[in-house]
Formats: C-alpha cells, sequence, structure tokens
C-alpha cells in the first residue's frame, strides 16, 4: 500500500504530515525517500508540482538536529523559491525546534549574519551564500546534506561557478541530492563531478498531460492584445498567470489590461524583493486576478489555484514552456494553457512541439474580436516617454534584433512622425535612447 508509513519517517514528520493532509505520498517522495534516508546521493526527476519540497524536505528534518549548527544548505534558482520552500520546510519541522532559514540578495545582510549563527538549515540563492562564505558568516564544516533544487535552472542562470564553489566549501562526505523537473546534460555535469554513484530517479516526466489542456490560437500581431483580454473576459478562471519574454512586454500588457477593467498586476526581474514578493502574497489570497510575469516567476513556485495559463508570446527555451505551464494542473488539479501565437512566436513554438511530443496542443479558431480595446498610450493625451518606449518594445520582441532594428526601425518612423507631435530630430533622439534601452534589457535578461 503506497502510505506514508511505510517510508520509516519518523513521529515527529509523520505528524507534521498529518496536520499538512496530505494522505499518501507522490511518486517522487515514495521512489526517493528511503533512499535519501539512507545516506544514498540521489538525482531526482519528476513533474513541477509533484511534491519534491517535502521528499528532500523530509530527510533534511530528520536528520538535522537542534544546536548543531548549519547541517544542511539547499541551493533554489529565485528568491521566491527561497521563501517558499523555507515555508514548506518549516511546517515539515513542526515541533521539532531548529531553525530554518532563507537567505537572498536584494535585501540587507546584517539580519542574515545574525541568523546565520542560530541556523540548522539554510535555503539560500547562490550569489548572496557565496556572498557570506567570502566574509566567513556561515560556517559550512558541519554540512551533511546538499541539495540543488531546481539544478537545471541553477546551471541555466550562469550560477555553476557559485554553486560549485560553495559545494567545495562543504565537507567531503556530505549527502548531495539534486532535484528538478527536467534534468538536462547541464545538471548531469554536476552529479558526476559531485556526488558519490547518485541514483536516478525518475517520476512521471512533465506534467500530467491528462489533466492539462493545452490550446494555441494564431493570429496577426496587432490583435495579439485584443485575443488575450477577449479570452481573460470569457474564460470563467480562478487565478491566471501570463507569461511574457521581456520585462518590458510584462509592464505593458498589464497596463492595457488595467484600463480594461482587468484586475492584474506583474513581477519580474526589475522589481525589488519587497515589490515581488508582496505581489506574489496578494495574487496568493485572490486580491487580484492576473499575474503578468517573466521566467523568472514560474520556476518552482506553488500558487494555489492557478486554474489558467496564458503564454503572451512562446519561450525561446522549451523548458521554460514546460515550468511555466507547470504551475497549473499541480498536485491532481486540472488546468489550461492557451498560447497566443503570432508570425514571431513560430519558431519558439516548433522547438516546444519539437521537445516535447507527448503534448497534444490543440489549434483554437480565432473568436471573432470587436477590435474594442482601450490602448493606453493611444489614448494618452500627452504620451510620455515611458509609454513610447513601450511600445516600442512590445513590438520589438524577437531574437532577431538586427533585422528588425531596420524594418522595424523604418515603420516605427514613418508611423510615428504622423501623428507625432514633436520634431522629427527629438523623435530620432529618443527612438536611439529606446534602442539602447533595448539592449540593456536584453542584456539584463541574459544574466537575470
Ligand atoms: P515541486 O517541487 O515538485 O514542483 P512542490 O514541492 O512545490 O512541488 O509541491 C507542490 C504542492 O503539492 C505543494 O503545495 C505541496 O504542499 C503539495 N504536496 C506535496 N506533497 C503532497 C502529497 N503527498 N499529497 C498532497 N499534496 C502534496
Ligand atoms: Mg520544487
Amino acid at each position: 500500500m503506497n502510505t506514508f508509513e511505510n517510508l520509516n519517517l519518523n513521529e515527529q514528520l509523520m505528524g507534521a504530515i498529518n496536520r499538512l493532509g496530505f494522505k499518501e505520498p507522490t511518486q517522487i517522495q515514495r521512489d526517493t525517500i528511503p533512499l535519501i534516508l539512507n545516506d544514498k546521493d540521489v538525482i531526482g526527476e519528476s513533474a513541477t508540482g509533484s511534491g519534491k519540497t517535502l521528499a528532500f524536505g523530509a530527510g533534511i528534518i530528520k536528520k538535522c538536529n537542534p544546536g548543531e549548527g548549519v547541517q544542511a544548505i539547499v541551493l533554489v534558482p529565485t528568491r521566491e523559491l527561497a521563501e517558499q520552500v523555507k515555508d514548506e520546510m518549516i511546517k515539515l519541522s513542526y515541533q521539532k525546534q531548529i531553525k530554518i532559514l532563507a537567505i537572498y540578495g536584494g535585501v540587507s545582510i546584517n539580519p542574515q549574519i545574525d541568523d546565520l549563527r542560530r541556523a540548522e538549515v539554510v535555503i539560500a540563492t547562490p550569489g548572496r551564500l557565496l556572498d557570506h562564505l567570502t566574509r566567513r558568516t556561515i560556517d559550512t564544516s558541519k554540512v551533511k546534506i546538499f541539495v540543488l533544487d531546481e539544478a537545471d535552472r541553477l546551471v541555466d542562470m550562469g550560477f555553476i561557478e557559485d554553486v560549485e564553489k560553495i559545494i567545495k566549501a562543504c565537507p567531503t562526505d556530505r549527502q548531495t541530492l539534486l532535484f528538478s523537473a527536467t534534468i538536462y546534460q547541464s545538471a548531469k555535469q554536476i552529479a558526476e563531478t559531485y556526488m558519490k554513484n547518485p541514483t536516478m530517479v525518475h517520476a512521471t516526466r512533465m506534467v500530467d498531460p491528462t489533466k492539462l489542456e493545452q490550446k494555441y490560437y494564431d493570429v496577426p500581431s496587432n490583435l495579439k492584445k485584443e485575443l488575450l483580454i477577449h479570452l481573460l473576459k470569457k474564460e470563467n478562471s480562478d487565478l491566471t498567470m501570463v507569461f511574457c519574454n521581456t520585462r518590458r512586454i510584462t509592464d505593458m500588457v498589464v497596463e492595457v489590461l488595467k484600463v480594461n477593467g482587468i484586475r492584474a498586476s506583474s513581477i519580474h526581474g526589475g522589481l525589488t524583493q519587497v515589490k515581488r514578493l508582496k505581489t506574489i502574497d496578494l495574487f496568493h489570497n485572490g486580491k487580484f486576478q492576473v499575474l503578468v510575469c517573466t521566467d523568472v516567476a514560474a520556476r518552482g513556485l506553488h500558487i494555489e489555484g492557478v486554474t489558467h495559463i496564458y503564454n503572451f508570446d512562446i519561450p525561446k527555451d522549451p523548458k521554460d514552456y514546460v515550468h511555466r505551464i507547470g504551475r497549473t494542473a499541480r498536485a491532481g488539479k486540472e488546468g489550461l494553457v492557451m498560447n497566443i501565437l503570432t508570425q514571431r512566436d513560430y519558431g519558439n513554438f516548433a522547438r516546444v512541439q519539437d521537445t516535447f511530443r507527448e503534448f497534444s496542443i490543440q489549434k483554437e479558431d480565432r473568436p471573432y474580436l470587436k477590435m474594442t480595446i482601450k490602448n493606453p498610450e493611444r489614448n494618452s493625451s500627452r504620451r510620455s516617454d515611458n509609454s513610447q518606449n513601450r511600445r516600442n518594445y512590445g513590438r520589438n520582441n524577437n531574437n532577431n534584433r538586427f533585422n528588425n532594428r531596420s524594418n522595424n526601425g523604418n515603420s516605427r518612423f514613418g508611423k510615428s512622425s504622423s501623428n507625432s507631435s514633436g520634431s522629427q530630430r527629438n523623435f530620432k533622439r529618443r527612438y536611439w535612447k529606446n534602442y539602447k534601452k533595448q539592449f540593456q534589457i536584453e542584456f539584463d535578461q541574459l544574466s537575470q
């Protein structure tokens, strides 16, 4: 029988799990927990939302003792995920006096230094943890368990060198665990170098396709926003996430939704940490219905009640597609994914279909669109520099920025000079300023 009782957990953990109301372990939990409790190194690959946190969390909580220093480190790619994993682990540590700490950048380091003296378990993003290592404000000599959560993303986001430095600072007789929804070559390399005869465990490889309906619409680019708003208004959804490829488009979409009467907010890497956490919190609590975000928000976050995912852009990297759609249909619930394609998404979409042949993404006919949406920039009488920027970036979200530069550039000149009140020279200056910003944005995203 598939019960938690069979997993050799202790009374404390059983109590915490009962309190969470979980009836039976998920596949990844059932297959990895016994290995983890047996001190084995494990590579766990399983769908988003399949309960990986509890899989490694149970091992950590069982093995760490109060007052014995930092005994477990979990590295995660984003600050939001650090908070979320910490919260889940705190629930698992119910009635066990161990201190679990989230450590990440973008907030003051001093309180962390104090907290680290008393912590037993540290959930951290690599950059800030390395900072503490350099300052010698964390003692890693007692670490028994080292976990890489969302390991692929850690590698993709360019954290690999930081991760390696941190691993090297931990004792060699530690246990190393690596978890991800997708395990690709790069993460495997870490495994070969830093793990001891790891056992590979594959649970359901991807999001459970039977729980998830995926559709796509193919529209001319001037109807993209129109269709999004039409669908958002028509669909009977609970919480909804809309994914965009750049920060700029994210902001543009939020603005369009707001002027069209849809309560929306955004999160992306350009916002402060405090603002990002606050937004996620408000969304969690249903204070607004549509969260518009870049891929930063997609990784590993679990938000209860997300029923609809919209891809306003198709991501360049097919792995990001899986992580986006993994925000819904979690823990056995159902979900719907809508992809809004225009010509410039074809390449990315083809790559998604190629990579995940098991997905069946149904084509939907475009509904009749009345072209009635309000456009923030067209409506405002004083068009600010800012909205002008947004307008340009929205059109320009494309890998092929060099071609765009000449093509879109010309058409933009033509269009704007006809309705712009400023002089041609002014407009040219603004145009180049926008371009410089666009490069900066893309650059930021590469280093996100
Ligand atoms: P993953 O890391 O695999 O994406 P999470 O660890 O974030 O997934 O878990 C997703 C959700 O499922 C969380 O809300 C978690 O509390 C819940 N969950 C975990 N294990 C179980 C279980 N055995 N039964 C029911 N729900 C669970
Ligand atoms: Mg996870």
